[in-house]
């Protein structure tokens, strides 16, 4: 009889796995894919270091920082260039800089004057009834409180960006809970954010969050966790039974065609919702889970395209460009990966990281790779003046990318946590119920071990 078995080892359950190793139990990682961590995949071609999945981790606290010095990483970690605090959206067809100082926000042609005015105006807005801002859609809320323009030219293509999302569809409340909160206890955003800054200096919880890498790349984190979990960790490892009686937990999974049986005391699911639905649980569980609707989770195309640096006429200096819906570009963004980190073209060329697809453009998630190189370099040679064709390119096709936490969210969250009420010996966690980010992942983990001991 083991202390846990975890199923999945995505960056979460390694996380958990790892951590409770450290403690003293004795546990199991079961993982279906065939390398540790999920859609963080780095991989070197001819001379290109290039991300599948996530670009960058962004640290969220001391905490995950910490973790990673423990883990020995320290030395290899890259910080992101300083450069990359600069962003630019799309307007017109031309990338302009996102301001981030007073003055630039006075100057900007990123917004109408119209529009700067709808920001200063945001402390005087009414706020809206509790009961109503439960589902409110992250644009009605901007609409509400901002206006019309700043949804369409700073928060749908910050959504883009980080869900791969439409913000009609993303829940406030689910998709931005601290914005939520700043509402509802400051009430207006801007002094809502201004009182949670104070607060965390006086708690002495403030951090200033960075964005980083390895100088292997994002798949360092999980690779290194893999190890440390050694013979602990089961690859190429699919679940097939799973049962419950008064000890705990039974579960059989399948390896090379050959059946592996574990026991355990608890049993933690790391998975995306509709594998965590689709997984051979007993009956009343299962019926459960039938009963609540699957979430919603986007085609996305990451497309690393390697170009000769004289080829392109930006000066690549920043984190990247996104492209609110609005605009002609077919492109969710570009990320200038070589400018971020040190390392990843041979010399006098660049890496360009391209997202297609989203729940805004669901039409693309069938097209083939030239179709998809022939749309990148068209929008890359509108934004970018990138001429000709790139002399690297890489395609992966995430087809369930990003959890969409919509209106199905609540139901999702509620039915998860019934059935953790009434099993207390299992528990969820992972990117389906704690956070689409890589570093919620990793701070899921952690909640599940420390909740384990
Ligand atoms: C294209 C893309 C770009 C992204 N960019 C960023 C970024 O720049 N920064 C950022 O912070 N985040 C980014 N993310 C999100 C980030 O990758 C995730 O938040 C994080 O990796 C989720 O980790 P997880 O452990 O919660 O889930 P997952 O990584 O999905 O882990 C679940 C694991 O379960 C396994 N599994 C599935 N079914 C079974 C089964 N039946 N039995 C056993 N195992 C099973 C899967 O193989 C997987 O390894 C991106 C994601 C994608 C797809």
């Amino acid at each position: 009889m083991q202390d846990a078995i975890i199923i999945g080892g995505g960056i979460s359950g390694l996380t958990a796995g790892y951590l409770l190793q450290q403690r003293g139990l004795d546990i199991s990682v079961i993982e279906k894919g065939s390398a540790p961590g999920g859609p963080i995949q780095s991989e070197r071609q001819e001379g290109f270091l290039f991300e599948k999945g996530p670009n960058a981790l962004l640290l969220p606290d001391h905490w995950v920082e910490q973790f990673i010095d423990e883990l020995g990483l320290s030395s290899q970690l890259q910080e992101s260039s300083p450069n990359a605090a600069k962003r630019f959206i799309v307007r017109k067809n031309r990338p302009v800089a996102v301001p981030r100082s007073l003055l630039q926000a006075i100057t900007t042609s990123l917004f109408s004057l119209k529009a700067k005015l709808g920001f200063l105006a945001e402390p005087f807005r009414k706020q809206i009834s509790d009961q109503a801002a439960k589902s409110e859609s992250v644009a009605r809320f901007v609409e509400r409180r901002i206006g019309p323009e700043f949804l369409d030219y700073a928060i749908n293509p910050f959504v883009s960006g980080v869900y791969a999302g439409n913000p009609e569809e993303l829940i406030l409340e689910h998709a931005f809970p601290l914005m939520r909160g700043f509402e509802r206890d400051g009430g207006s955003i801007i002094r809502g954010a201004i009182q949670h800054k104070k607060h965390q200096k006086r708690d002495g919880t403030s951090y200033k969050k960075r964005s980083i890498s390895f100088q292997d790349g994002l798949h360092t984190l999980p690779q290194t966790l893999g190890r440390k979990l050694g013979n602990r960790l089961w690859l190429n490892s699919e679940v097939v039974a799973i049962n419950k009686n008064d000890q705990g937990w039974q579960v059989t999974w399948k390896r090379d065609g050959e059946n592996f049986e574990g026991f355990a005391k608890k049993l933690i699911v790391c998975l995306p919702s509709l594998a965590i639905k689709k997984l051979a649980w007993p009956q009343s569980i299962k019926l459960r889970l039938a009963d609540t609707p699957d979430l919603p989770y986007p085609t996305v195309h990451s497309l690393a395209l390697g170009y000769r640096r004289d080829q392109i006429a930006h000066p690549l200096d920043g984190f990247g460009v996104l492209v609110p819906s609005k605009e002609s570009p077919n492109i969710l963004g570009v990320l200038f990966s070589s400018s971020l980190y040190p390392g990843r073209a041979p010399d006098d060329h660049c890496l360009l990281t391209v997202m297609i697809g989203g729940r805004q453009r669901d039409d693309l998630a069938n097209a083939s790779k030239e179709a998809l190189i022939d749309l990148a370099t068209k929008d890359l040679d509108t934004l970018l003046g990138a001429k000709g064709l790139p002399c690297f390119s890489h395609l992966t096709t995430w087809p369930r990318a990003i959890p969409q936490y919509t209106q199905a969210f609540g139901p999702w969250k509620q039915t998860l946590a019934e059935l953790e009420a009434d099993n207390p010996n299992l528990a969820f966690g992972g990117h389906a119920i704690d956070g689409i980010a890589m570093g919620a992942s990793i701070q899921s983990g952690k909640r599940l071990a420390d909740e384990t001991v």
